[in-house]
């Protein structure tokens, strides 16, 4: 047996025994994803449970060194974990800003200090993570931002507005983008800065989305008082960093392609397509651009493990991914007919199909949209002139 078989072995006897029941079940909506935070919402014991033995395996983080709360697999093994899981239908334990985007910009450019004090409680999803990056002015163009961070001897002083902070009113603590040199070039001059939500001049307003929900906000600094070592890399070089935790941040936003735990849409939509032919065909292309999807993302993830990836790739990966998701949910729209646009009824499990689908429509918008990941794939990968 290779070590690699005995790796699986282990990790499907301790998968067996240590998620709960409830952790193999579909997720069904929002309110089963598990955020922990300093404050957590568990919707039940099982959740809770589910979180606490995957932290405490480090397996909420099974590829991050291990001093830093990671399990410290390899790239191969941590593969295998997620085949694991899958297999079993094991829920994700922690859905996290601070696993997807954060950890991986502060393994590569944080301190020592940052790193012990952030990443541990990051994996055991003590502290939840906001992400503040966009403004009013600062979207695409993002390196227009305005957020003012004053240098005043023994603290930053932040001054300005972010928006689109997705649940700044539920996170601890927010990564953000800062201007720390208003007079540098706009690429220049820009710090990746890491504060607390409950600081003194901090305030949130939700936003409300088309599909009903709030799940992001305009946010408010008023001399926000930061202390200095909370810079992550240089001072106004966080440029660097936040490109670098962008792309992190879009094939986090490409898993969407995969459909989650729901599985193939042709069986999902079973009968309605059987007498239904243009629909079917409609659902058999999809079927067949999201078995190609898979393959694609799949050799993505090792490229992207093993460092061998090109950095404009998860562009390519979020374009894919997001407008591939967007179509299914169309489709099932359409499999629906009218009925499938019911918003408040209990037989609609209060517009589930409709809210989805409507949701999906924020997946080419959000981490960047998909005009822009085209732009930055005409340039960056394909070296089109002009582009
Ligand atoms: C659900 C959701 C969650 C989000 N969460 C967060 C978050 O947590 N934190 C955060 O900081 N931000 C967040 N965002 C903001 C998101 O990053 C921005 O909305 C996105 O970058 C686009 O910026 P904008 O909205 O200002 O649009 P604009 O930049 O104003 O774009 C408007 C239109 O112009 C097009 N366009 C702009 N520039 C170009 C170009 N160069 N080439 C071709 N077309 C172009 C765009 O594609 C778009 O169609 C979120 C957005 C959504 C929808």
């Amino acid at each position: 047996m290779s070590d690699l078989d005995a790796f699986r072995s282990q990790a499907r006897a301790w998968l067996e025994a240590n998620c709960p029941a409830e952790m193999r079940e579909p997720m069904r909506d929002e309110s089963d994803a598990c955020w922990g935070g300093r404050n957590p919402a568990f919707k039940n014991e099982a959740q809770k449970l589910w979180m606490e033995r995957m932290a405490e395996r480090g397996w909420t983080v099974p590829d991050w060194p291990r001093e830093y709360g990671g399990g410290g697999l390899s790239p191969a093994e941590a593969k295998v974990l997620r085949q694991e899981m899958a297999r079993i239908g094991a829920r994700n334990p922690l859905m996290s800003f601070g696993i997807s985007m954060l950890g991986p910009a502060l393994l590569k450019y944080g301190s020592e200090e940052q790193k012990k004090r952030f990443l541990p409680e990051i994996a055991r999803g003590e502290i939840r993570w906001c992400q503040g990056y966009s403004e009013p002015n600062a979207g695409s163009d993002l390196a227009s931002l305005q957020t003012k961070c004053e240098n005043k001897g023994d603290h930053w002083l932040v001054n300005g507005q972010k928006v689109w902070t997705s649940y700044a009113d539920k996170a601890d603590w927010i990564f953000c983008l800062v201007r720390t040199d208003p007079q540098a070039p706009k690429h220049k001059g820009i710090s990746f800065l890491l504060f607390d939500m409950a600081s003194p001049g901090v305030s949130t307003k939700p936003i409300l989305l088309i599909s009903g929900y709030s799940p992001f906000c305009e946010t408010f600094f008023d001399d926000v008082k930061v202390p200095k070592d909370q810079v992550v890399g240089e001072v106004d070089k966080g440029w660097d960093v936040a490109k670098y935790l962008l792309g992190h941040e879009r094939e986090m936003i490409s898993g969407m392609g995969l459909g989650g735990q729901t599985g193939s849409l042709g069986e999902a939509l079973g009968e309605v397509l059987a007498g239904d032919p243009l629909l079917r065909s409609d659902v058999a292309r999809f079927e067949v651009d999201a078995m190609a999807f898979r393959a694609m993302s799949e050799r993505f993830m090792d490229e992207l493990k093993a460092g061998l990836a090109h950095p404009a790739l998860p562009s390519m990966m979020k374009y894919a991914g997001t407008e591939l998701n967007k179509r299914r949910h169309e489709l099932v729209m359409t499999a629906g007919g009218s009925d499938a646009l019911e918003w408040e009824s209990d037989r609609s499990r209060k517009g589930k199909a409709a809210r989805e689908w409507l949701r999906t429509k924020a997946n080419s918008i959000e981490g960047g949209t998909s005009e822009v990941q085209l732009g930055i794939v005409a340039k960056r990968i394909l070296d089109l002139p002009g582009a």
